[in-house]
C-alpha cells in the first residue's frame, strides 16, 4: 500500500521538498549561477533580483519589511545570532538571559555557550501540557536582563506559547523579545508585527523549503537593535551575517514562503491536516488503554501528535512500526537516550515519557495512511504490552 518506504510521519523534523519548489531553484543550479554581490554584470543582477524576489516573499510570510530579513544557513545559525549577537552587542558587562526550559537545544546550547562567557541565564518552567505562564517570565526579569526567548511552537509537542503576552512583558522593562518560530510558520498565521517580538527565527527546510537556509527577522526599530555577527567577512546581510548568499536556497525558500501563504490563506489545509490527526487519536485511544496526548490540546499546532503509552519502550515501538515513519520527538537529541528534557520539564510520568512517540502530519498525508498506521500502532503496542 505504500511502496518501499514507510508512511513518513515525521515532518516536524524537516518536510519533503515541495515540486513547486525544486522546480524554482534549478535555474540557479544551472545557467542563472551569479553573485548576488556582483554588481558589475548581468550574472550578478540576475541573482540580486532573485534574492530580492524571496526575501519579499520571507518578509511577507511574517508580516516583516523585507530589509528585516536576515538570510543565514537555518535556525541553529539564527537562534545563535540572536542570542550570542543581542548579549555580545551589548556594553554592559554582564548580562542575564531568560528562556523557557522546553526550547530547541539551539537557544538552549547557545544559553550555555553563554554562561562560560560569563553571562547568567533563568530557565522558566512550564505547565503539565507544556505552556509557559507569561508572569513566570515576568518574574524573572531584573535589571540585568538582556533577552528573553521563547519558542512559538514545540518541536516534539506542538503546543503553542502565549507569545504576544510574554513579548508584551518584556517589553514594559525594555528587555529584547526573541521567538524560535521554526515549527508554527507556514503552519499557522505568523505576524510579528501582531506579535510585537524583536528577533524571529525560522527554517526553509520545516516549511517545504530546502535545508540549509533559514532567516533571523530583525526589527528595524529606533533605538536601533544592535546584534555583534557571530561569522565575519564580506558584509553581506547587513553586516549580520557574512558569506556569499547561496542564491538557489534563497530562491527556494522564497518559493516555499510563497507557497504557505497561498495555503494559510483559507487554511483549508491545516484545518486536513488537524482532523486526520484527530482521526489518529480517535482510532488509537478507542483501541488502546493507558495512552495519553502530551502536550495542550487546546493550543497546538495542526500537524504534531506526541502520544505516550504506558508499559511500552518508544524506541522498541518506533523500531517494530517498520512501515511507518516517525520518532520519539527531536531528530537531533534522538541518538542519545536520555529523556525529553521537554516532557520531563511538563512532569510528564517517566513510563510516559519511555513510550512516547511523535506523529507529525504533513501536506502529502492522506486519511488512509492514517487509518493504516493507527491500526499497526494498535497491533504493535498490544504485542509489546505482552511481553
Ligand atoms: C528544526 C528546528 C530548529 C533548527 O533548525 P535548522 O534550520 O534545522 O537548523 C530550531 N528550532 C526548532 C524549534 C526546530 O524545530
Amino acid at each position: 500500500m505504500t511502496g518501499d518506504r514507510p508512511i513518513y510521519l515525521d515532518h516536524a523534523a524537516t518536510t519533503p521538498t515541495a515540486p513547486e519548489v525544486v522546480e524554482a531553484m534549478l535555474p540557479y543550479l544551472g545557467a542563472c549561477f551569479g553573485n548576488a554581490s556582483s554588481r558589475s554584470h548581468a550574472y550578478g543582477w540576475e541573482a540580486e533580483k532573485a534574492v530580492k524576489s524571496a526575501r519579499s516573499w520571507v518578509a511577507k510570510l511574517i508580516g516583516a519589511r523585507p530589509g528585516e530579513i536576515i538570510f543565514t544557513s537555518g535556525a541553529t545559525e539564527a537562534n545563535n545570532l540572536a542570542l550570542k549577537g543581542l548579549v555580545r552587542a551589548s556594553t554592559a558587562r554582564c548580562g542575564h538571559i531568560i528562556v523557557s526550559a522546553v526550547e530547541h537545544k539551539a537557544v538552549l546550547d547557545s544559553v550555555h555557550a553563554l554562561e562560560r562567557e560569563g553571562y547568567t541565564s533563568t530557565l522558566v518552567g512550564v505547565d503539565s501540557v507544556g505552556r509557559v505562564d507569561p508572569k513566570d517570565v515576568a518574574d524573572a526579569i531584573t535589571d540585568e536582563t538582556l533577552i528573553c526567548s521563547v519558542m512559538l511552537a514545540n518541536n516534539e509537542t506542538g503546543t503553542l506559547q502565549p507569545i504576544k503576552e510574554i513579548a508584551a512583558f518584556c517589553k514594559a522593562r525594555g528587555v529584547v523579545f526573541h521567538c524560535d518560530a521554526v515549527q508554527a510558520v507556514g503552519k499557522v498565521p505568523v505576524d510579528v508585527g501582531d506579535l510585537d517580538v524583536d528577533l524571529l527565527s525560522l527554517s526553509a527546510h520545516k516549511m517545504y523549503g530546502p535545508k540549509g537556509i533559514g532567516a533571523l527577522y530583525v526589527r528595524n526599530q529606533t533605538p536601533k537593535l544592535r546584534l555583534e555577527p557571530i561569522i565575519h567577512g564580506g558584509g553581506h546581510e547587513r553586516g549580520l551575517r557574512s558569506g556569499t548568499l547561496p542564491v538557489h536556497q534563497i530562491v527556494g525558500f522564497g518559493e516555499a514562503a510563497s507557497l504557505a501563504m497561498r495555503e494559510l490563506k483559507t487554511g483549508a489545509e491545516a484545518r486536513r491536516q488537524a482532523s486526520i490527526r484527530d482521526l489518529l487519536w480517535d482510532l488509537v485511544s478507542s483501541q488502546l488503554s493507558d495512552v495519553t496526548i502530551n502536550g495542550s490540546q487546546e493550543y497546538r499546532l495542526p500537524n504534531v501528535l506526541n502520544l505516550g503509552f504506558s508499559g511500552v519502550d518508544a524506541e522498541a515501538l518506533i523500531l517494530a512500526l517498520r512501515d511507518v515513519a516517525v520518532s520519539t520527538g527531536s531528530a537531533c537529541t534522538s541518538s542519545s537516550y536520555e529523556p525529553s528534557h521537554v516532557l520531563t520539564t511538563m512532569g510528564v510520568l517517566r513510563e510516559y515519557i519511555d513510550g512516547a512517540i511523535r506523529i507529525s502530519v504533513g501536506r502529502t498525508t492522506t486519511q488512509m495512511q492514517m487509518e493504516h498506521t493507527s491500526a499497526r500502532i494498535v497491533e504493535t503496542v498490544e504485542a509489546l504490552r505482552l511481553f
